[in-house]
């Protein structure tokens, strides 16, 4: 290849967003089902591919404290800094405490911090990380200590920067600490209607509406997994076993449309968890890799089209091969590139 078209070529890889991202995003945690390798790998293969080049990442700062007890109740906090959790406590967590494990919860808050911030500066922006949904205010439970998303809607709100905010959890599991976090005043309202083909198709699939606070939560899940209790969200679509592509994608659009005739939000949150995956360990649903880079799009198509920025974390991914999960977190960038790239353009 020319030395020009090179040039030309890498000029073509920049990004029109940033990807926040640290080596010590890392998790130790040891030989575990949660793959914590997987967001070097992610990196490793978007340099490779050429999908993003050096200067797209960014390098977040911890969280501090105080963005920390935005969320989270001081006992906790203080558990945590000091070593201090019960058994039952660390076993609920699912993963084993250290002080470097704290240090890369903190680390992860803040990289959704600086997602978020940069989110409204670039329409977009993706943290190789986060998405710890399943972390409440005293405690932590299905592998999340600290609840990165809502700390970072909490900080920009008090800096000022966002009113409210919308959170779409795709992951296969119910996002149950960003519902209880955000439950607040919310108040139960009629239930969608479910006429909708994917409806007749799939049957039994139930539709939960509420009015929000000033942060709108969706969570789309399997309704048959982790976790059995289920505090409600603003929207939650309840999934049967086994659903594919288009069923998926249809109550994705209907939960979307329905929010945001709801609810208008200064910054979309989306949880892009990789585990709706068929070839998935801790998930029960049938999505392709192909079906979860449409998932992708269409968030980011609704977000574009109505000029909200979105701030993207990773949550889950439990392929029985991690190169899977890999896959479909690169996808996600690649779907952001395709649709916020002809977005600047046009
Ligand atoms: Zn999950």
């Amino acid at each position: 290849m020319a030395q020009n078209d090179k040039r030309y070529d890498e000029a073509n890889a920049m990004l029109p967003f940033k990807l926040i991202y640290s080596d010590a995003y890392y998790l130790p945690i040891g030989a575990h089902v949660f793959p914590a390798e997987k967001y070097r790998r992610i990196r490793d293969r978007l340099l490779a591919t050429g999908v993003a080049e050096a200067g797209d990442f960014v390098e977040p700062a911890p969280a501090t404290d105080q963005d920390i007890l935005l969320v989270h109740k001081p006992e906790y906090v203080q558990k945590l800094k000091t070593g201090a959790l019960t058994q039952r406590e660390e076993m609920e967590m699912e993963i084993p405490y250290s002080r470097d494990l704290v240090e890369a919860f903190w680390l992860a808050a803040g990289g959704s911090i600086l997602a978020a911030r940069q989110a409204l500066a670039d329409r977009v922006a993706i943290s190789i990380g986060g998405g710890f949904h399943h972390a409440f205010p005293d405690h932590g439970e299905g592998f999340c200590m600290i609840h990165d998303v809502a700390v970072a809607i909490r900080r920009l709100q008090r800096d000022d920067q966002i009113r409210t905010a919308m959170t779409v959890d795709c992951d296969v599991h119910q996002g149950n600490g960003t519902a209880a976090i955000f439950a607040g005043a919310r108040t139960p309202s009629d239930p969608l209607p479910s006429s909708s083909a994917a409806a007749a198709r799939t049957g039994g699939i139930r539709m939960r509406n509420a009015h929000a606070g000033d942060v709108f939560t969706i969570s789309l899940h399997q309704h048959n997994n982790y976790p059995m209790w289920k505090p409600l969200s603003s929207i939650d679509v309840d999934l049967p076993d086994g659903v594919g592509d288009d069923d998926y994608l249809a109550w994705l659009d209907n939960a979307l449309s329905s929010g945001l005739r709801n609810f208008e939000p200064d910054l979309l949150c989306y949880i892009a968890g990789a585990d709706p995956y068929k070839e998935d360990q801790l998930g029960g649903l049938s999505l392709t890799i192909e079906g979860l880079r449409k998932r992708d799009e269409l968030v980011f198509r609704v977000a574009r089209a109505r000029d909200i920025p979105v701030m993207v974390t990773f949550a889950g991914g439990y392929a029985r091969d991690v190169e899977d999960t890999v896959t479909i977190h690169c996808n996600t960038v690649v779907a952001a590139k395709e649709v916020f790239t002809r977005a600047l353009s046009s």
